[in-house]
């Protein structure tokens, strides 16, 4: 008899689904594909007949289950609220331990990604390299077509001249010298360290100035999205054991990375082995609070005394929300209060803001035709709504909409919302 632990688990949310068929309306991947195991519908029922020993963890059940954003679309509209973002999580854990990760994965998360020092190391390996790739505008280069995984015309920042993590000061006090209001931990993430260091060290300087200590530990890790987004909770644990170790002395743990915040307060929801674990991870997720949250909800800033940095003075801005935000953490209000409150910009609504903008991590290097046209979707939003910029607040979704507005020739530039303040 098979032990299908990772299925069990999950078993409670695969038995919610009422087969309807509603989510087909909702999902961004059926609405593309048109098929059924593309949906959260037939997610479920594969799943279940796992469960019941009728379907065993093929090479097509791995594809299928591969084959979603996490983007929590069908969850936020199923009239039975069936949480398809752990059966497919579960599912894929249940098919690694089945079947194992493969080797790009192994040596991906588990020799890399796991390993702050050397994943710093192989990235700065291939920006040695990234000279060799032509580029589109700015600092963006652009993925040529042979790069097969990650390539077809795509188009990225460039890795920064220095990471994140070589300018970073381990501590910041408050910048009036007083005492700390608090002390926060700063969360990096990858995208930030790597590609967006300004996004950071803006970040800080907008807590010091107002009276708040921030502390960057050098042991923090990768959140582990990738990982146990991906099946891989082994890593992903690890992962969440340094990180809850790396921040035990701080008040709160922030970020200005949506997909990072929300990553870290799901620690407790996906990963836990033991009721200890449960509780440590629960403890640690009541302290991460995502830079949009922590401004307005504990900061308790006021958005019209925040002053817009003069080269955004008139300009027309529209707000995509970040699927990590939105659906994963409920905020979707407290940016919007800054775009509007802050004086000298015009806010202006997309139709379907809250549309996955396409990337869903890994979905993008594997699905990267299926990701262009879910974005097209959200590009058409854009266009209509005449902004000058989009702004948001996850570096994932500012390298897939960057990537897009390049593609549609669209004049919008891509920023986020704390690139917009003094
Ligand atoms: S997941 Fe929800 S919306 Fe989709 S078929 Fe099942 S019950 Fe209906
Ligand atoms: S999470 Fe998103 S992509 Fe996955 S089944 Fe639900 S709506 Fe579709």
């Amino acid at each position: 008899m098979k032990d299908l632990k990772e299925l069990k688990k999950i078993e409670q949310y695969a038995d919610q689904c009422m087969k309807c068929g509603f989510c087909s309306f909702f999902c961004p991947v059926y609405q593309e594909e048109r098929t059924e195991t593309s949906v959260a519908r037939g997610k479920n029922y594969l799943v279940k007949e796992i469960l019941k020993g009728n379907q065993e963890f093929t090479k097509e059940m791995g594809d299928i289950i591969g084959l979603c954003l996490l983007c929590k679309r069908c969850v936020a509209m199923c009239p039975a609220k069936t949480q398809i973002d752990r059966v497919v999580v579960g599912a894929r854990a249940q098919m690694v331990n089945e079947k194992g990760l493969g080797a790009i994965k192994n040596f991906a998360f588990r020799k890399v990604m796991s390993d702050r020092k050397a994943f710093g190391n192989y990235v700065k390996l291939a920006k040695a390299f990234q000279w060799l790739l032509p580029k589109t505008e700015g600092n963006i280069r652009h993925l040529p077509d042979f790069l097969k995984a990650l390539g077809q015309g795509r188009n990225i920042p460039a890795l920064a001249d220095k990471f994140l993590r070589e300018i970073v000061k381990p501590v910041y006090k408050p910048q009036n010298g007083e005492k700390p209001k608090m002390k926060v931990g700063y969360f990096m993430g990858c995208a930030t360290d790597f590609m967006y260091p300004e996004l950071g060290l803006k970040f800080i300087d907008f807590l010091t100035k107002r009276g708040i200590e921030v502390v960057v530990p050098e042991s923090q890790s990768c959140c582990g999205a990738a990982m146990y987004f991906s099946g891989d909770f082994e890593t992903g644990r690890l992962q969440a054991e340094k990180n809850i170790a790396a921040f035990k002395d701080v008040d709160y743990i922030v970020t200005a990375c949506g997909t990072c915040s929300s990553t870290l307060k799901d620690y407790q929801k996906y990963l836990p082995d033991t009721e200890d674990q449960k509780k440590r991870f629960e403890e640690f997720e009541k302290k991460v609070k995502d830079s949009m949250e922590f401004i307005i909800d504990i900061m308790k800033v006021k958005p019209e005394e925040l002053t817009l940095k003069k080269e955004f003075e008139g300009k027309a801005a529209t707000w995509h929300d970040p699927c990590h935000l939105v659906r994963y953490q409920n905020i979707k209000d407290q940016p919007r209060a800054i775009l509007k409150g802050l004086k000298g910009l015009k806010y202006v609504e997309m139709p379907n803001a809250d549309l996955c903008c396409g990337m869903g991590g890994s979905f993008s290097v594997y699905h990267y035709d299926i990701t262009k046209k879910i974005a097209g979707k959200k590009m058409d939003g854009i266009k209509s709504t005449g902004a000058d910029i989009v702004v948001t607040a996850c570096p994932g979704c500012m390298v897939n909409l960057t990537d897009n507005v390049l593609q549609n020739k669209m004049p919008q530039k891509v920023y986020h919302l704390l690139e917009l303040v003094e």
